[in-house]
């Protein structure tokens, strides 16, 4: 049976969706189970009035969808931004359900959106709009059911307002309803950097696999926000050079290796990139086909075409965004032979692995230090990693089939042993 609902007409729902039938295709799911695997299982709109500071109320329109709530309480982030769709958070839902299942997490899969463009809001305003979506979103949302996280124009003093949000309603502080919070409220050492540094174990283990020393790595990233910077330090104090950066306002270039304390300090100063002098000002789409080692895609989703696959000159694509390659781009990938990819579900699962550490952490009240943190998270990627290339070798299929294999597999498999209700 096909998704008929025109809520999931989104390019974006069928690049994931596509992804699912190469997988499930490969397993000969049955026809009954595939269709539950893969249809979001509940999805929340919300419309949220918000009092602006000039008197006036605006409305604002937001999501939350739980794509699995079978092997654990649902997990996945919110995303701030002018276009977000319905859709949209399907496709990112479903993938935190393959990517929580894959690295072993004890959680389904959801994520949440709101359509706003943050930068246009007061400070006010954007704590009044984030309690709001909170306030709505509640009845669905818990410690045991489902724990959102930052993603996309969302940062940690959100992320405590709406914990702050929900333990009001529950008349106690309960820090574990939501991770990526600061420190001072149960945030986890470790968890700002966590998906960057992450991002940048995977680049560093796949390379030492190629024989690439750091000397040798030239990296662009496309998106300077927390996972694009973290993963950019990470890999410069590895002793790689980064040669370009970008964000929403356009890319740097710098072949003989960018500043990166003078990039991170300018966008600390001024919010973006915009008037960065430290290389030659390139936009987006030529900072994606720069010559260089690695090419990590952190902003969002669908930049690696059909348009560009065939001129990219990298070695290698490490996915710290959700979907930046579609479908098209993948099978030209995967013809050209000479790109080694590593699939968003396995590339930026630290985040959530440490999100996962941060609400055990809440759960047991007993924090862990960052060593503690980081020794377990690269313990965690290390067996993902290996169990994706065997399986990899097992079918003979790329990477990231491989990944959706193993995530898709183990969900499917829980909901067939847990049978139907009634
Ligand atoms: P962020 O808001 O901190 O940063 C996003 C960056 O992308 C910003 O620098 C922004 O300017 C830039 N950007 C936006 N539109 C762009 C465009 N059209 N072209 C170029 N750059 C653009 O968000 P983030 O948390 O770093 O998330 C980035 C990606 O990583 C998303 O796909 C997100 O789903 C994924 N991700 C995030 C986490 C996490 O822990 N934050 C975990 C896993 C995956």
């Amino acid at each position: 049976m096909a998704l008929t609902n025109t809520i999931y007409n989104s390019t974006v729902f069928q690049q994931a969706c596509k992804q699912f039938d190469i997988a499930a295709d490969i397993l000969g799911m049955d026809p009954g189970l595939r269709e539950r695997t893969k249809r979001p299982r509940r999805c929340v709109i919300v419309s949220m009035p918000v009092r602006m500071d000039n008197g006036q109320i605006e409305i604002f329109e937001g999501y939350r969808v739980q794509h699995n709530l079978s092997t654990g309480p649902a997990k996945g982030g919110i995303r701030f931004h002018q276009d977000v769709t319905l859709g949209e958070v399907a496709a990112l839902a479903m993938w935190m359900s393959w990517k929580c299942s894959l690295v072993g997490l004890p959680y389904g899969g959801a994520k949440g959106g709101v359509v706003v463009d943050p930068r246009g809001l007061s400070k006010g305003e954007l704590e009044r709009l984030s309690r709001r979506y909170m306030q709505e979103i509640l009845p669905f949302i818990g410690p045991n059911v489902d724990i959102p996280a930052p993603d996309v124009g969302t940062n940690e003093q959100i992320m405590a307002w709406m914990m702050d949000t929900y333990s009001n309603h529950q008349g106690h502080y309960d820090p574990g309803v939501i991770t990526g919070k600061p420190i001072a409220l149960g945030g986890s050492l470790g968890r700002k950097e966590a998906t960057g540094e992450g991002v940048a174990w995977f680049v560093k283990s796949y390379l030492q696999d190629m024989g690439i020393p750091p000397e040798k790595t030239s990296v662009v990233i496309q998106g300077f926000g927390n996972v694009g910077s973290e993963a950019a330090l990470a890999l410069y104090n590895w002793g790689a050079e980064i040669i370009g950066i970008s964000d929403y306002t356009g890319g740097v270039y710098n072949p003989k290796g960018i500043d990166l304390k003078a990039a991170m300090a300018h966008v600390e100063a001024h919010k973006n990139l915009q008037g960065f002098t430290g290389g030659e000002a390139i936009t987006n789409e030529q900072l994606l086909e720069l010559e260089c080692t690695v090419l990590i895609p952190a902003a969002l989703e669908r930049v690696i075409t059909e348009k560009n696959a065939g001129k990219l000159k990298c070695r290698m694509i490490a996915e710290g965004a959700n979907g930046p390659t579609t479908n098209a781009a993948d099978k030209i990938i995967e013809e050209r032979g000479d790109i080694e990819l590593i699939p968003d579900v396995l590339c930026n699962s630290g985040g959530v692995i440490v999100s996962y550490f941060e609400w055990l952490q809440n759960l047991q009240n007993y924090y862990w230090t960052k060593g503690e943190v980081f020794d377990k998270l690269y313990r965690m990627l290390a067996k993902a990693k290996a169990s994706v290339d065997e399986t990899k070798k097992k079918y003979n299929c790329s990477r990231r089939t491989a990944a959706l294999v193993l995530g898709i597999s183990r969900v499917a498999e829980a909901k067939a042993k847990r049978g139907l209700f009634p």
